[in-house]
């Protein structure tokens, strides 16, 4: 996920045992609600439902080179009052196990003013009131580009205990190369500039980079980067074939290049004091050595949900939101104003998705040695990359599954040697 401000979204969680994957609700009101899919049938498992994405706005004030939005320069707005039945609906579903992370995404949040989301939250928590488990614990995320930060932005973070994740790509030359405004400029000025308001004002944020060919040549310089700016952790995505973006500067690197830069980055960040913490290091080493047997990822039906800013859903892959399609027509599963998780469920649409989708599980399953650590891997780009949810093998998975895996075992292999 690369877009105008590229997403935290929860790396694939390992649960424990199939039994807990489940909702929170008894097993046989489960089934109830959901006969064709409760565990035991054959089915996949619905949920749990980690990440609910809301577009406030498709709008985006860059226009970064990689961005997989087609409509970014579209000004769109979700009306707030919609949140009050998305959330209560989510709640409602029995998708949720405890509580779930609501993030403002697909578009650049922050170009509608704190007073919008004042108003979204206070809807949040009603609908929160109003759902059958009014004490769901929802955490509140903005990925943003972090160019209009301000004091004003500072104090509404400060006071809604938002969570904070900014995209930035490491030094300004590879920053500036990819991440620019609609006429060409630069932008690492304006977001260094927005970490430094929420750095003066004590708000702890997270990163993101994208990286892309010219950034695995520099992991000294990327690094260098991080510790100058006093960033302590980061997560890498990498420039991915997805929507709007057909190319990635990856598709020339192998994975041995990849590992190799992943490998200089681990150990240089060993001997530098101030050094991030690395998402992929961390959540691969959990999934190695954490135990259990079942992995949750964008293929798992619900444990994504994402609403466009008309109130549209999905599940599974976060961008194919915004996408049409000649095969599928769109992504789209129900809208928030009229339908809610039960209906989605009953759609063709869905069944067909996730019918084809449990496909490129089942292959994967069959072919990848890594399946144990990856589970099925990314829908979207499956489809981008191959034109099919069938298809296994992909760009995305092989370095950011397979070579870190690769890495970390190496790497956990060495420790013990
Ligand atoms: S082929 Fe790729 S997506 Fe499929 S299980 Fe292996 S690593 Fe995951």
């Amino acid at each position: 996920m690369q877009g105008p401000a590229a997403a935290p979204l929860p790396t694939d969680a390992r649960i424990t045992t199939a039994g807990a994957a489940q909702p929170r609700m008894g097993g046989s009101a489960w089934r109830r609600l959901w006969p064709w899919a409760g565990p035991g049938r054959g089915d996949r498992h619905l949920g749990p439902l980690k990440l609910l994405v809301l577009q406030s706005t498709g709008f985006c004030n860059l226009d970064c080179r990689y961005c997989y939005l087609a409509d970014r320069h579209v000004k769109s707005r979700m009306d707030p009052a919609l949140v009050e039945p998305i959330v209560r609906k989510t709640i409602d579903s029995g998708f949720v196990k405890g509580g779930f992370s609501l993030l403002w995404h697909a578009g650049e949040p922050l170009t509608l003013p704190p007073a919008y989301y004042e108003e979204a939250m206070a809807r949040m928590q009603a609908g929160r009131a109003a759902s059958t488990c009014s004490d769901t614990d929802i955490a509140v995320h903005i990925q943003t580009n972090g160019v209009l930060i301000n004091a004003e932005w500072c104090d509404f973070i400060r006071r809604q205990g938002v969570r904070i994740g900014i995209s930035v790509d490491g030094p300004a030359d590879l920053h500036d190369r990819m991440r620019v405004t609609r006429s060409g400029g630069g932008t690492h000025a304006a977001t260094l500039a927005g970490i430094k308001r929420l750095q003066d004002a004590g708000i702890p944020f997270n990163t993101i980079t994208v990286l892309t060919a010219e950034a695995l040549e520099r992991p000294e310089d990327l690094l260098r980067f991080y510790v100058d700016a006093g960033i302590r952790t980061v997560g890498f995505n990498v420039e991915e074939i997805e929507g709007e973006n057909p190319t990635s500067s990856l598709s020339r690197v192998t994975p041995e290049a990849y590992a190799q830069f992943l490998k200089r980055f681990l150990e240089l960040s060993r001997r530098t004091p101030g050094a991030p913490r690395v998402r992929e290091f961390d959540a691969m080493h959990r999934l190695i050595t954490g135990g259990g047997d079942t992995v949750v990822g964008q293929f798992t039906p619900f444990s994504i949900v994402s609403v466009d800013h008309l109130g549209n859903f999905g599940t599974f892959s976060p961008e194919l939101l915004d996408v049409k399609s000649d095969r599928y027509g769109d992504f789209l599963i129900g809208n928030f104003k009229t339908d809610d998780y039960a209906s989605a469920v009953r759609s063709r649409k869905y069944r067909r998705l996730n019918r084809d989708i449990a496909k490129g599980v089942a292959a994967c399953r069959q072919s990848c040695s890594y399946f144990r650590l990856c589970g099925g891997g990314a829908p979207a780009n499956k489809y981008f990359e191959h034109g099919s949810f069938e298809a296994t093998e992909t760009l995305y998975c092989r370095l950011t599954k397979k070579t870190v895996a690769d890495v970390v075992l190496d790497d956990l292999e060495r420790q013990l040697a």
